[in-house]
């Protein structure tokens, strides 16, 4: 497996949350999240949570890549959404297999917000529509 953003090979399998396996790039820190993980965990894990306000998480900047992401196991392109509620960058996903990229400290900083149960929906017109709505800035 190749790493999406740094092409490395050095994935290891770690732990994100109960019940919720990854592969974490030994070299950049993100996580690979394959699509069965991903909703197994869901499905598991009950209702959603409820979204914390922007003052109790914390943000993941990080710099663009000038390339595409290709999916570390099917060799597509991975399509960027927009995290939104007031984090700034994007998570990229596999829309072949599904599987799920995540820069490093992306996750983290979902689930600071209570929002790592709602990657699946950033993919959505509603998520999009809703942050188009929202005001910046207060
Ligand atoms: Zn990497
Ligand atoms: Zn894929």
């Amino acid at each position: 497996m190749k790493c999406p953003r740094c092409e490395a090979h050095r994935f290891s399998l770690v732990s994100l949350d109960e019940g919720l396996s990854a592969r974490e790039c030994g070299n950049c820190g993100g996580h690979w999240l394959p699509s069965f993980q991903y909703w197994r965990w869901l499905e598991k894990h009950g209702p959603n949570l409820p979204e914390k306000p922007k003052e109790e998480g914390f943000d993941a900047p990080t710099e663009g890549l000038d390339r595409a992401m290709i999916c570390p196991e099917c060799e597509h392109i991975l399509v960027k959404a927009a995290a939104g509620h007031d984090l700034t960058f994007r998570v990229d996903r596999c829309y072949h297999c599904g599987g799920i990229w995540l820069d490093a400290n992306e996750w983290e900083a979902l689930k600071s917000r209570n929002l790592h149960d709602d990657i699946h929906l950033m993919y959505t017109q509603t998520w999009r529509k809703r942050e188009g709505k929202s005001p910046k800035g207060g």
